[in-house]
């Protein structure tokens, strides 16, 4: 009832100002079914929105109603998908010249795949700062760019190999690079951790510096991780997140609980780490959305890697996978936070599609359907500062499915529209 009163009041408000030229650019979407992950729900009602958010929930049609109309009868509507950790460098295949994309062509390709926005973890940091300003000045169009900017590594470690990046050696460095990432807003600060891997690493004494001089500013972290021992240094560190499995061995029950007793965030990137293996031997880039975000010689790159894999390679890509997904279970039975993130940008992964992967694959490791939902919009959004949801208030971005991916996870892929910042998308 109360929800009633505050949909009336704000129907009331907002037709107050119909008569108003913004009026025009409303967008009301009649008739489907709202699934928000925030709380669960799945109501069938009107939703009106515009470029600055949801607007109202209605249970009925305004009679004066002027602005653009949609009906979505039969359709299910989610939040726009966040994807928590890309590389806006296109996509690439074996075999294969690599697309180069770049933060703005790599912002409007996502968003056909219902990424409404997504988090940069290093790239050209000058491109990345320009690109994102003129998005958020209204001069460029596309899925919403958050960034870390640049990745703070050790002299020499895991980043620099890839180009340009900000290294810290000690306590100094680290208080001087993340001050200079706070003062050009970077959304959130991306650390490495390789112990034991072949490139230097950032000590646990320098991760936890960096951690604490990132929260003295008020900005999350996010550390990449190789080993086990990363994840021990990430726990003792205090980060928000870590991204990527160990490479080393499985995260165990009791890690699992440490982490979640710890309160800390896994963005596992299990897609990448598992569907090179699936794009060969697998249909799954035959999906049509696969075939929307990717050029054709990527494809056809994976086909022909496939014809060259040897039965070792194979059974070694097999064990892999099966180390990976045990971690994931282990995350999800001590009820871990999972966020998706595709690390796009690399083999095994398309820009924007390899978010339902990792949902797919996610729900595959034993989490619910919902949750799975919640890791890709509410979860994400949360972790980001944002709001999160489908009531007024929130971002007016959307993804309209043909049909419920609480019936089955890979209905995700099934996309009638994308409404981004209130602009219906086709
Ligand atoms: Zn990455």
């Amino acid at each position: 009832m109360k929800n009633r009163l505050i949909t009336l009041s704000l129907y009331l408000f907002i037709a107050g100002f119909s008569t108003l030229p913004a009026a025009a650019q409303q967008l009301l979407l009649t008739n489907g079914t709202l699934l928000d992950p925030s709380d669960r729900s799945s109501i069938k009602q009107h939703l009106l929105l515009d470029h600055t958010g949801i607007l109202a929930r209605l249970d009925s049609i305004p009679p004066d109603f002027t602005g653009q109309q949609l009906d979505i009868s039969g359709k299910f509507v989610i939040p726009g998908l966040i994807d928590m950790h890309t590389h806006v460098f296109g996509n690439r295949a074996p075999n294969s010249q690599s697309e180069t994309m770049g933060p703005a062509a790599a912002a409007q390709v996502v968003l056909q795949a219902g990424v409404t926005g997504f988090v940069d973890l290093f790239g050209n940091e000058e491109r990345l700062f320009e690109h994102r300003r003129l998005q958020r000045s209204g001069l460029i169009d596309g899925a919403d760019i958050y960034t870390s900017l640049s990745c703070l590594t050790a002299p020499g470690g895991h980043c620099s190999q890839f180009g340009k990046t900000r290294t810290i050696a000690n306590a100094q460095e680290a208080k001087q690079h993340i001050g200079e990432l706070a003062a050009k807003h970077a959304d959130v600060i991306k650390l490495v951790s390789t112990i034991g891997g072949r490139l230097p690493s950032l000590t646990p004494e320098l991760l936890k510096t960096a951690a604490e001089e990132a929260e003295k500013h008020g900005i999350r972290t996010i550390v990449h991780i190789h080993t086990l021992a990363d994840i021990d240094s990430a726990i003792a560190a205090g980060v928000d997140a870590i991204t990527h499995l160990p490479d080393d061995g499985v995260i165990s029950a009791d890690l699992a609980q440490r982490l979640a007793a710890n309160k800390l965030v896994v963005i596992p990137t299990l897609a990448c780490d598992t569907d090179e293996y699936e794009f060969m031997f697998s249909n799954v880039l035959q999906s049509a959305l696969a075939q929307k975000v990717a050029a054709e010689r990527i494809l056809q790159g994976y086909q022909k890697a496939a014809s060259e894999m040897t039965p070792q390679q194979k059974e070694q890509a097999k064990q892999r996978t099966e180390k990976y997904y045990q971690s994931i279970k282990n995350l999800v039975a001590a009820d871990v936070v999972l966020l998706t993130g595709t690390d796009a940008g690399n083999y095994g992964t398309l820009q924007g599609f390899s978010v339902h992967r990792e949902m797919e694959k996610f729900v595959a490791a034993g989490l619910g359907n919902w949750q799975a939902l919640a890791s890709v919009t509410s979860a994400a959004r949360q972790f980001l500062a944002k709001p999160t949801g489908l009531q007024p208030g929130a971002q007016a971005s959307l993804v309209i499915l043909h049909s419920s991916p609480i019936a089955d996870i890979r209905n995700s892929q099934q996309i009638f529209a994308v409404v981004h910042q209130g602009k219906l998308i086709n």
